[in-house]
């Protein structure tokens, strides 16, 4: 596949497209970023990397870090997570708390906030050092030891979480939460104010791409199995209210976050991530969502 000339492309297309959307502001931190950032890298199993803009440059993952935190679970408690956290599209925003009141506190899926906030619930009880455990896992899938937080976008998150705080609460009164909720709030802003870059995002999410193994090395870091169902959470759940929209458009797995972040895999073949601040009414990246569906429409290769 010439993925240079339909990376070359896209950037043309990309860069005289005009900037829609608006930058995530409920996190006041995140809104100082430069709306004109846009950053893309393709990671194919076959011929290596490709990439061009601000590809390098780390940005904050926001909710891309709960694919890390689910993948880590599953590893911790096997089945029994879903127990406690179902695998259904939700079609609310992301932060609603409106079906978690008809649900008896089990959240929809481990992609919506009150999900993510359970797997934080179950790896605080499961691992001695939760945060230093995540950032561990991240630096090994990405061959890298230099990643790290935000301090600033975690203070900033911090104190600004009061619909994250609601949600553990309701969550705690049905009996969902286990751990003290400000741990668990605490852990949860902690994961997603750390900063990737794009090629960082494609590296890490090789293995997803890859049944489960580093590709560099060949080690298997999660069974297949669990590659299989994560996977199919990204593509059902990956998106907020628009997962339905993605599949359509683009046709990958894939995960975003309000950092204007979305990483996409195509099983077998590449892992591919692209940076744009500026979101859609609905939580995506405007101009990373026109960027993907012009990836998957150049090369003629969806996984439908
Ligand atoms: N930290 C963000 C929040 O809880 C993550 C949202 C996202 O990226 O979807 O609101």
């Amino acid at each position: 596949m010439e993925y240079e000339r339909i990376l070359n492309t896209i950037e043309t297309e990309v860069f005289n497209k005009p900037y829609l959307g608006k930058v995530a502001s409920y996190i006041p931190e995140l809104a100082k970023i430069d709306s004109k950032k846009f950053g893309m890298h393709l990671y194919c199993s076959n011929s290596g990397h490709y990439s061009f803009g601000d590809s390098e440059e780390r940005f904050s993952i926001q909710s891309i870090s709960k694919v890390f935190g689910l993948t880590m679970a599953m590893s911790e408690l096997g089945d029994e997570l879903f127990n406690r956290v179902d695998v259904e599209p939700s079609g609310d925003p992301f932060n609603s708390l409106v079906q978690l009141e008809c649900e008896n506190g089990i959240p929809r899926n481990p992609f919506i906030n009150a999900g993510a906030l359970v797997i934080c619930d179950i790896l605080i009880s499961k691992l001695k050092n939760p945060k230093k455990e995540f950032l561990d896992f991240i630096h090994q899938i990405t061959e890298t030891n230099t990643i790290t937080i935000n301090k600033r976008v975690f203070t900033s998150e911090k104190t600004h979480s009061h619909r994250n705080a609601a949600l553990l609460n309701l969550m705690k009164s049905f009996g969902n939460i286990k751990n003290d909720i400000e741990t668990v709030l605490d852990f949860y802003t902690y994961q997603c104010a750390i900063e990737m870059s794009c090629k960082e995002l494609s590296t890490a999410f090789m293995i997803y791409a890859n049944s489960g193994k580093q590709l560099s090395n060949n080690q298997q870091i999660l069974s297949s199995r669990a590659v299989k169902r994560i996977n199919a959470i990204m593509q059902t759940c990956g998106f907020y209210d628009e997962a339905g929209e993605f599949s359509f458009r683009v046709g990958l797995p894939g995960k975003s976050g309000v950092g204007g972040g979305i990483v996409a895999i195509h099983p077998g073949q590449y892992s591919v991530s692209v940076w744009s601040p500026p979101l859609n009414p609905k939580g995506n990246s405007e101009l990373g969502m026109y960027a993907l569906e012009r990836l998957t429409t150049l090369t003629g290769l969806s996984i439908f």
